[in-house]
């Protein structure tokens, strides 16, 4: 079993999205093993999404994230960081299958209500950023 970092993003919470989101992890197998609503800094923001400093939207992203709170999650099941990006869906709404969080939910490619990990390593460094090992049983 695998575990990976969720985070339900400024538009979604802002909307009061959380409940229909977490449906729909739970709806694909996926376990909510460890959750926090918290307002991030920018400099936090930055921190975690460091590896698009680089890119022309990192600004806007880094602003977005530090907007409203989010609500953190750690998922857990079989296949867990390849079932919540599918569950997710393509980062741009309107490149996303029907179904999926972002089709139904995303206001843009940029205000797109959920952050899944993409690979085991980064897993480990994003719940390792949100969470110790007290708070995941
Ligand atoms: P995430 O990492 O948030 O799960 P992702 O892996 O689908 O999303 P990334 O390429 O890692 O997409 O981009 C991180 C986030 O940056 C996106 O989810 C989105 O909020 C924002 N973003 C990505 N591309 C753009 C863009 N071209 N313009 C504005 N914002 C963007
Ligand atoms: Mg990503």
């Amino acid at each position: 079993t695998e575990r990976t970092l969720s985070i339900i993003k400024p538009d979604a919470t802002k909307r009061n999205l959380t409940g229909k989101i977490v449906a729909k992890f739970e709806d694909a197998g996926l376990r909510v093993i460890a959750s926090k609503r918290i307002h991030l800094t920018a400099a936090q923001a930055g921190e975690f999404y460091a590896e698009h400093k680089e890119r022309g939207f990192y600004g806007e992203l880094v602003a977005y994230m530090a907007s409203e709170p989010v609500v953190v999650q750690v998922l857990e099941g079989e296949g867990a960081i390849a079932k919540n990006r599918e569950v997710m869906g393509a980062t741009d709404p309107a490149q996303a299958d029907a179904g999926t969080i972002r089709k139904e939910f995303a206001l843009s490619k940029a205000e797109n209500s959920v952050h899944g990990s993409d690979s085991p390593a980064s897993a480990a460094r994003e719940i390792a950023f949100f969470f110790s090992g007290l708070e995941l049983v």
